[in-house]
């Protein structure tokens, strides 16, 4: 035997949004003690959501969770869905906007699947019947739809970040920013160390880097939509705040130089 001294959990700040199982459901799922199917509730909403707020497996997580009354009694089952990175970084935010579509989504998914009565892509389980998945995400939209005016999808809890830094002093205050963004291990962190220096024109924060590739990495879609999230969370950015690279090219002759010399020192 060897004794555990790792934590068995991981404990994560960050941000999330539920939505809360009717009754009806309950009552029906409850009665099924050999398959969970609030995991096939848990499975579909969490892909559909994924599909809305372009999300990949490492940004979004679910799980079920239940809410007690005073005497201890289970009182609400909820579905969560929650950001994978500590302080959240936009996505079950945004999804909590799309509550309704991700719900109507998440129905299609598991109807319109090509399996016939269940399978692990549409309700993450072939034990778990598609139909009655179904039923359930309907309920769901049902208990949204009875008070039209009223969503039941819970507002989401939001982590209170105080933004501690001006936009216009990030130049001076880099790499205090990153050493911050690295103690609360930010995800960002170790990538945004990399970069030296930036400047700040108008609304642009711009990367200046002699690394040419990391043009193309910063730019790309997901990648500075995450860049964004991390220093929008704590920096007072202006409203159209967006970010930019500036490649500085190492002078070609520079090298060429050197490799002409040690060339020279070679064939002397
Ligand atoms: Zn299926």
């Amino acid at each position: 035997f060897e004794r555990i001294t790792l934590p068995l959990y991981q404990e994560l700040e960050t941000e999330g949004m539920w939505f809360t199982v009717p009754e009806e459901v309950d009552d029906v799922y409850n009665g099924y003690t050999l398959f969970n199917y609030y995991n096939g509730l848990k499975h579909s909403l969490l892909n559909a959501a994924m599909m809305r707020t372009m999300a990949t497996r490492e940004d979004m997580g679910s799980t079920v969770f239940n809410t007690k009354d005073e005497s201890g009694e289970v009182k609400k089952s909820h579905i969560l869905l929650y950001d994978l990175y500590p302080g959240g970084l936009g996505f079950t935010e945004k999804a909590y906007d799309f509550g309704y579509e991700i719900i109507e989504d998440a129905i299609n998914l598991v109807m319109k699947c090509n399996c016939e009565d269940g399978c692990p892509a549409c309700v993450g389980d072939y034990h778990l019947d598609k139909k009655l998945v179904a039923w359930g995400l309907k309920s769901l939209l049902e208990a949204q739809k009875a008070p039209p005016e009223v969503r039941k999808v819970e507002a989401p809890y939001k982590v209170v970040v105080e933004k501690k830094f001006e936009f216009e002093e990030l130049p001076k205050r880099w790499g205090e920013f990153v050493k911050f963004l690295s103690d609360r291990a930010e995800y960002l962190h170790s990538f945004l160390s990399t970069i030296n220096n930036v400047e700040v024109s108008g609304n642009l924060l711009i990367f200046v880097t002699d690394f040419k590739f990391y043009e193309r990495w910063v730019l790309e879609n997901s990648n500075r939509k995450k860049i964004l999230n991390t220093i929008n969370r704590y920096v007072k950015t202006p409203p159209t705040f967006d970010i930019g690279v500036k490649v500085i090219e190492k002078q070609p002759d520079d090298i060429r130089e050197k490799i002409m010399r040690r060339y020279d020192d070679l064939v002397k």
